[in-house]
């Protein structure tokens, strides 16, 4: 960060809805410095009786799907009908391959220019986990900042989706009507996560396919989901080009979250992941105490070497790191 600012200067910014704070609080939240994490805890402390107000919905699709036109046009919409709209984007590749960034302003071009909207690229990293974490927390803080509408970005590749349906009320899933393939295509995992499924580009030639395609998933949906009181995603059909449809996927979000709702499954399902990111962070936190030990950094290239070169196995190396944070621990603990 250029210049640090107090905790108490971000808190009052970020409340104040000053996007320059959010956008510093943000930084602050991406970063892994032992410093910064702890002032990211102090500021997310602060703020915490001011987030949760949110709709918090992802979107996935594969590259091409059209998620980036599809929530520029919504975005646009709801900040017509008074919402504030937060883009936020879980992309743990997106450096590497040297793809489109999710989440890019550019992408979102109309979206990004308006005042009522925040648009955030992913933060960088190769570990899903820290740019899961970072991307969490920075919707806590865009609805502190009084954002109504977070949106969570992420690339159809399996894991990322997990992440993301771990920390949205509501996930939607954009799809393409490509003849044969729709269900090849998308995994079945993604489609078990699915709260909602839109078949975009239904415009043009491409209106029918998309109709086709859309009635064949409501099918296999059926299929996967078999029984009479069971609430299957809808299948919609859209066009973010056109913006035809779009109210309609929207209004089918809404449902959902109304649903979640009336038998209380919405509160369940944030504490339910409250819960589930508590362990996760401790599992992130012991991963990454394990690797900054002394002892284990002073073997662990030897070790590494034994198991890569076979002397040693995966099981014996995992055990003997463990051992060596151990012993590290125990030293820390007698010198305090
Ligand atoms: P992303 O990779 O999922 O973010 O996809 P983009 O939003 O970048 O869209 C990929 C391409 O599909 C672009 O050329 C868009 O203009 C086009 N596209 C997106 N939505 C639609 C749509 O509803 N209809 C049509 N015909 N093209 C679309």
């Amino acid at each position: 960060m250029r210049q640090p600012a107090s905790t108490a200067e971000l808190v009052a910014g970020v409340l104040a809805g000053e996007r320059q704070q959010v956008a510093r609080a943000i930084t602050l939240l991406e970063s892994r410095r032992p410093d910064h994490r702890e002032q990211a805890r102090e500021l997310l402390a602060a703020v915490a009786d001011r987030t949760g107000g949110a709709v918090r919905v992802g979107i996935t699709g594969v590259p091409g799907a059209g998620k980036s036109t599809f929530i520029d046009a919504l975005g646009v919409r709801l900040v017509e009908q008074g919402h504030r709209v937060a883009v936020v984007a879980v992309d743990p590749s997106s450096r590497r391959t040297g793809g489109s960034i999710l989440g890019d302003r550019t992408r979102m071009a109309r979206l990004a220019a308006s005042d009522s909207a925040f648009v955030r690229p992913s933060p960088s990293g190769r570990h899903l986990g820290g740019v899961a974490r970072a991307t969490r927390e920075s919707m806590l803080v865009l609805e502190a900042a009084g954002y109504d509408v977070v949106v969570v970005e992420t690339v159809g590749v399996g894991q990322n989706e997990i992440a993301v349906s771990e920390m949205v009320d509501t996930f939607l899933l954009l799809t393409l009507a490509r003849a044969g393939d729709q269900l090849q295509g998308i995994k079945r995992g993604i489609l078990e996560l699915a709260d909602v499924i839109a078949v975009n580009k239904a415009d043009g030639d491409g209106e029918l396919p998309a109709k086709g395609a859309a009635r064949e998933l409501a099918g296999a949906m059926r299929l996967m989901m078999p029984g009479a009181g069971v609430r299957r995603p809808p299948v919609l059909t859209c066009s973010a080009v056109t913006g035809d449809g779009l109210d309609d996927v929207w209004q089918a979000v809404l449902d959902h979250r109304s649903h979640l709702e009336a038998e209380h499954g919405l509160a369940q399902r944030r504490a339910q992941q409250q819960q589930d990111w508590m362990w996760a962070l401790v599992d992130s936190a012991l991963s990454d105490g394990i690797r900054a030990s002394q002892a284990v950094r002073a073997e662990r290239a030897d070790l590494e070497a034994a198991v890569r070169a076979g002397e040693t196995s995966a099981v014996e190396g995992s055990a003997r790191l463990l051992e060596l944070y151990a012993a590290d621990l125990r030293a820390a603990d007698s010198e305090g």
